[in-house]
C-alpha cells in the first residue's frame, strides 16, 4: 500500500512559488489497481514522486506499505527505492547495451542481489517475452519493450509499482496488452499499482480512478468504466469553467 496524509509540494519561492500538491490525503490499497488522471500540471508526477521518495514533500508525510517515508534520510530512501518501489515510465528507459534479460535483472544487479529464478520466469512468461530474452532493445517492438520495463518492475516484487502514462507511447494494441498485463499482476500477483494516465480506456483497466485538479484530489470512481471516465471528465471540466 502506498499513502498521503496532509501531503503538500511548494516548489520554488516567493513571487514563483507554485503549491504543486495542496492537502493530498489518499490511500493507494494493498493488490489494487488505480488510476491517477487530471489535466496536465495538475500534480499527478508530483504526487508520484512524492509517494516514492523521487521528491520530498513540503508538509505532510507519505508511507510505503509500513515505511514511513517522510524523513528517511540518504540511506533510507536508497533502499527504499531499491527494495521498494518499481517504475514503468513513458519513455521505456531501457539501456540500449543490454538484453532484454540483462535489462529486467537490472535492478536486482545493482542491488548485488540473486533473482529468484521461479520469479523470474514466471514473471517473463507472463509479459511474454520468453523467446526475445536475448535481444536488445532496437530488436524489439515498442510494446516489447514497455514489456520489458514491466517485467524489470516487477522482478524485485516491490510494494507498490508507480507507472506514468505507461500506454503514452504505444499504439492502442500494444497499449492494450501492456494494460492487460499490469490488470494481471494485480489479480494473480497481488501487486498493488499505482498508473497516470490521460487515456479513460486505459484507466478502465484500474479498480479505481482518482481525480486530481489544480493539486487537489477532487473526485473518484470504482470499477471505472471508459464511459464512465469519460463522463466524469467532462463534469470536472466544467467545474473548472467561468460561468
Ligand atoms: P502532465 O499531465 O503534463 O504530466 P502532471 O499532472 O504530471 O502534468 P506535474 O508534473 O506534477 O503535473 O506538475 C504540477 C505542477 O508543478 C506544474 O505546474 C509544474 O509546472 C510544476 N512543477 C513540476 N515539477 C517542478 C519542478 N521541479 N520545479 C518547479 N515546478 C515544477
Ligand atoms: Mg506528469
Amino acid at each position: 500500500a502506498a499513502r498521503a496524509v496532509d501531503v503538500w509540494k511548494v516548489y520554488g519561492t516567493g513571487e514563483a512559488q507554485l503549491a504543486a500538491l495542496r492537502t493530498v490525503n489518499v490511500e493507494f490499497e494493498r493488490g489494487r489497481f488505480t488510476a491517477i488522471m487530471g489535466p496536465s500540471g495538475s500534480g499527478k508526477s508530483t504526487l508520484m514522486h512524492c509517494l516514492a521518495g523521487l521528491d520530498t514533500t513540503s508538509r505532510g508525510e507519505v508511507y510505503i506499505g509500513e515505511t514511513r517515508v517522510t524523513g528517511l534520510g540518504d540511506k533510507g530512501l536508497t533502499e527504499l527505492r531499491r527494495d521498494k518501489v518499481g517504475f514503468i515510465f513513458q519513455q521505456f528507459n531501457l539501456l540500449p547495451t543490454l538484453t532484454a534479460q540483462e535489462n529486467i535483472l537490472l535492478p536486482l544487479s545493482i542491488a548485488g542481489r540473486k533473482p529468484d529464478r521461479d520469479w523470474f520466469d514466471t514473471v517473463v512468461d507472463t509479459v511474454g517475452l520468453r523467446d526475445r530474452l536475448g535481444h536488445r532493445p532496437t530488436q524489439l517492438s515498442g510494446g516489447q519493450q514497455q514489456r520489458v520495463a514491466c517485467a524489470r518492475a516487477l522482478v524485485s516484487r516491490p510494494e507498490v509499482v508507480f507507472a506514468d502514462e505507461p500506454t503514452g507511447n504505444l499504439d492502442s494494441r500494444s497499449g492494450q496488452e501492456v494494460l492487460g498485463f499490469l490488470r494481471d499482476s494485480v489479480r494473480q500477483f497481488g501487486q498493488t499499482i499505482v498508473m497516470v494516465t490521460h487515456d479513460p480506456n486505459a484507466a478502465s483497466y484500474a479498480d479505481r480512478v482518482v481525480f486530481l485538479a489544480d493539486g487537489a484530489i477532487v473526485d473518484e470512481l470504482h470499477d471505472p468504466t471508459a464511459d464512465a471516465v469519460l463522463e466524469k471528465m467532462k463534469t470536472l471540466d466544467k467545474v473548472g469553467e467561468h460561468p
